[in-house]
């Protein structure tokens, strides 16, 4: 499968199967949007509820996000067609899944139709914190195994895409829920230009260039993916495999995305963070940063990312270095 790069042209061409048209005609059009707390799952569902309402359907959506922290299971449910009864899409029954984050899309996929249904997932991994169960660096997580090869085995049709580092190479690692409705566009009859009018309503007015290239990302990765030599495995390759002793912890802060919320801080399980005199997080005591990663995991905001930086085997083997 080969590396998306990012685009600012459109596609233009025909929807994966017009099923949107096959919902004005008959039954309803049953989209499921999962994954966690801080994704914008329920940004993903009022764009497309209010782009189908302006296109004359009757919509119908539910959503859960009581439990919206990180790590808190988010979704929602969009039904529209000519006439829409219920608002909750019953299991088996959902046309096209989308999913922000690779255990939540597996989780759902009963809710799929076995036939028919697509399967639209991000390889995105958030690991819940009692998945965590060793602090150290490397250690194995509780976590789903399944490969995105042997997903696609079990559905209709499948694409596995590395939405979050698509948005991270346009500078902006929250558009990941819009590559991902880029991807959602072609499965259904509306135009791009109508689904990008309906998303700079719902983001904000100094994001929208960077969302309309992801927007433009999605959509044009499935193009390449549907013509794409199959290389099951590529879309896990971004996943950084554990690093390897010795190693340097680092923390990377994104101050205008700290929230203040302290929640890093009252978990870390080192107590190496604090809020500064602007209350904003910062490392106390590095020495003490074990690179457990819980703040990167916990953090609702996106603020914190910790790298785990190799140490060369030469610095590594003087005396005195860390081992
Ligand atoms: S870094 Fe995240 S978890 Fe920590 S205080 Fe800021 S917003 Fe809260
Ligand atoms: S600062 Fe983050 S990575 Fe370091 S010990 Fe605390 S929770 Fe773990």
């Amino acid at each position: 499968m080969s590396r998306p790069t990012a685009s600012t042209s459109s596609i233009e061409g025909e929807p994966l199967r017009p099923t949107a048209s096959a919902a004005k005609a008959r039954e309803p059009m049953n989209v499921l949007i999962v994954g966690v707390g801080g994704q914008g799952v329920i940004m993903v569902s009022k764009a497309l509820a209010s782009l189908a309402q302006s296109k004359g359907y009757q919509v119908k959506q539910s959503e859960v996000h009581g439990m919206a922290k990180r790590g808190g299971t988010v979704f929602s449910h969009v039904r529209f067609g000519p006439q829409v009864w219920s608002p909750t899409i019953p299991k088996g029954e959902a046309d096209i899944l989308v999913a922000l984050e690779w255990a939540e899309g597996l989780r759902w996929l009963p809710f799929l139709k076995a036939e028919t249904g697509i399967f639209i997932c991000d390889t995105k991994r958030i690991v819940p914190p009692f998945a965590c169960l060793n602090r150290r660096p490397g250690a194995p997580l509780r976590y789903s195994r399944e490969t995105p090869a042997e997903v696609r085995a079990h559905v209709a049709e499948g694409y596995a895409i590395d939405a979050t580092r698509m948005a991270e190479e346009l500078g902006n690692e929250r558009a990941a829920n819009v590559v991902l409705i880029g991807a959602l566009s072609t499965a259904l009859e509306f135009s791009a230009a109508d689904w990008e009018q309906a998303l700079a309503q719902f983001v904000p007015k100094k994001t929208i260039a960077v969302n309309l290239d992801a927007f433009r990302l999605g959509r044009n990765w499935i193009e390449e993916e549907r013509t794409a030599v199959d290389d099951a495995e590529a879309p896990l390759a971004h996943i950084p495999a554990p690093a390897a002793a010795p190693y340097n912890v680092r923390l990377e802060i994104t101050p205008a995305w700290c929230k203040s919320c302290d929640i890093c801080v009252k978990l870390c399980p080192e107590r190496c963070l604090r809020l500064n005199q602007e209350r904003i997080v910062e490392l106390a005591q590095p020495e003490k940063c074990t690179g457990c990663r819980l703040c990167e995991l916990l953090c609702p905001d996106f603020a914190i990312r910790v790298h785990l930086d190799a140490v060369a085997k030469e610095v590594a083997a003087m005396p005195g270095a860390k081992a």
